[in-house]
């Protein structure tokens, strides 16, 4: 059971978080960018290593934004990255870039769509 997440406030951090990511080459604000491109690090597996790294094993839920007008949803690398440390009923907010004019344009959601973990990733090795 996911314990409750102020989902606002969760997707106001991962849109401060896009500002710090290093896409050199991609131009895909949502990753680590290396020159050798298979050492690439998605946001998603930033944000779990970095947490593990500090001690966390816990999630309640992740928003994934990009610079992109539509919804996008984690790589397989990441969804099974996730998996190790998340529940499969865990939220995973997709929001869109323009979540905030969405939002004052009267879309109460800001076109962001929210889907388990497991429905990402169904029938994922059971941690
Ligand atoms: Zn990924």
């Amino acid at each position: 059971m996911s314990a409750t997440v102020d989902k606002e406030e969760l997707i106001k951090a991962a849109f401060e978080a896009k500002e710090n990511a290093y896409s050199k080459y991609s131009k895909f604000r949502a990753s680590v960018d290396n020159a050798s491109y298979g050492e690439t690090m998605c946001a998603e597996r930033t944000a779990i290593v970095k947490a593990v790294s500090d001690g966390v094993r816990s999630f309640a839920a992740i928003a994934i934004v990009t610079d992109v007008s539509v919804a996008i949803s984690p790589c397989g690398l990441c969804r099974q990255v996730l998996r190790e440390f998340c529940a499969a009923d865990m939220p995973v907010l997709l929001v869109p870039a323009n979540y905030t004019k969405q939002r004052v344009d009267g879309d109460s959601s800001g076109g962001v769509k929210e889907i388990s973990l497991g429905d990402l990733l169904p029938y994922s090795f059971d941690t």
